[in-house]
């Protein structure tokens, strides 16, 4: 456990408007601190940040609250990781008292998220460097601009082979450690182990707590593959992790719901515009861990997918519970036919649809689904778990 004085003293030693600083931009406005809310995804200076108080809220959609629950539910870190990384951050040991809980004792695994973290800030830096130009101006392309790119980490690994292997070295990570991390990777007929990312944008993955636990690389310029993540690890298992999902895990437990599209950037263009529900999985097809891990948060889960794709989770949920006769699981599962892209979506929230809810309703297509509920797993005793697919 983490005495309470402990967390008291690093709230009081918090600079929340520095921190909150770097993910949405400020202004000074009185005594106070404003700028976009990054919880509705608006554009107009509702969110407030006090000094005096040490307190954040938001005019518009209510959002409260301080420099825990702000990197909790912004960043989806889960409490004493959010209490660890503000101690750090202004030089507070945290002695735990004894009569730790399962999930506050040491995991085996912090050195690796550690240096995962360290890999997350060097590609964040290089991005803003003159060797991320590119990558910025690529980003920029796509809508991007330096506030979206910090508040989902985005980097940028250099072409140079030597730059990150250098970096860690001067950090004091050895290669067999950048190895463990998927960071560099030793061919058979090499020598050296080799760098993994290279002159690709930098899409790092976290887990559902927020460590980060691998990569997502884009390709910058003509080759193949254009996509490439950390190969899978003890750590890092691709079929069982969800893009986004420690951002979502709150907004899909508040609205119960949850929205899988298909890449890094649909999961990004949705939260930036308010729609922050959004996951995906990771260039694989949706897998049957995958749904049960959804099926934590809610069991209603709505695709924004190629109809193929819809009827694997459909199965994944199906076989789910004819093994195990187990009632969890991702009970409704939704597509519209034709699918339309994620992008559709964004682009009525931004067309003033204040939240999803609305966004979807006001969609022609998407209301016809909400009547229609395209494709639907049956409840248990009510059809077997029979999967249906209607047209819409
Ligand atoms: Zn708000």
């Amino acid at each position: 456990m983490i005495p309470q004085e402990t967390v008291e003293r690093i709230r009081e030693s918090v600079d929340l408007v520095a921190l909150v600083g770097e993910h949405v931009k400020l202004r000074r406005m009185g005594g106070d601190w404003r700028g976009p809310c990054p919880f509705h995804g608006g554009k107009n200076p509702n969110f407030s940040v006090s000094t005096r108080r040490n307190f954040y809220h938001c005019f518009k959609c209510g959002e409260s609250g301080d420099a825990f629950s702000f990197l909790q539910k912004h960043l989806g870190m889960d409490w004493p990781t959010a209490v660890r990384t503000l101690g750090q951050r202004v030089g507070i040991e945290i002695i735990e008292t004894r009569g730790a809980r399962d999930g506050d004792r040491k995991d085996p695994r912090e050195p690796l998220w550690a240096l995962l973290g360290t890999a997350v800030q060097l590609f964040r830096d290089a991005l803003w460097s003159d060797a991320g130009r590119e990558a910025q101006s690529y980003l920029a392309g796509r809508g991007l601009d330096q506030a979206a790119c910090d508040r989902f980490s985005l980097g940028f690994a250099p072409a140079d082979p030597k730059w990150l292997r250098d970096k860690c070295r001067a950090l004091g990570y050895t290669d067999q450690q950048l190895l463990e991390a998927g960071l560099l990777v030793q061919r058979e007929d090499e020598h050296e182990p080799r760098v993994r990312f290279r002159n690709r944008v930098i899409f790092p993955i976290h887990d559902a707590t927020g460590h980060p636990v691998g990569f997502g690389g884009r390709l910058l310029g003509p080759g193949e593959p254009k996509y490439l993540n950390s190969s899978d690890a003890p750590h890092f298992r691709k079929g069982e992790l969800l893009y986004g999902l420690h951002w979502a895990k709150q907004s899909i437990r508040k609205d119960e719901r949850a929205l899988v599209v298909e890449g890094y950037m649909d999961v990004i263009r949705c939260h930036l515009a308010g729609i922050t529900h959004a996951v995906a999985g990771l260039g694989t097809a949706l897998t049957e861990q995958q749904a049960v891990l959804l099926a934590r948060y809610t069991t209603d889960v709505w695709l924004f997918y190629d109809s193929d794709e819809a009827g694997q989770i459909c199965r994944h949920a199906r076989s789910r519970r004819h093994r195990t006769g187990d009632r969890a699981g991702a009970r409704s599962v939704r597509t519209p036919t034709p699918a339309p892209r994620a992008q559709g979506l964004v682009r009525r929230s931004r067309q003033g649809a204040t939240s999803d809810r609305q966004a979807h309703a006001d969609h022609p297509r998407h209301r016809r689904w909400h009547d229609a509920r395209a494709l639907r797993i049956a409840p248990r005793g009510g059809g077997g778990g029979r999967c249906r697919h209607d047209r819409a």
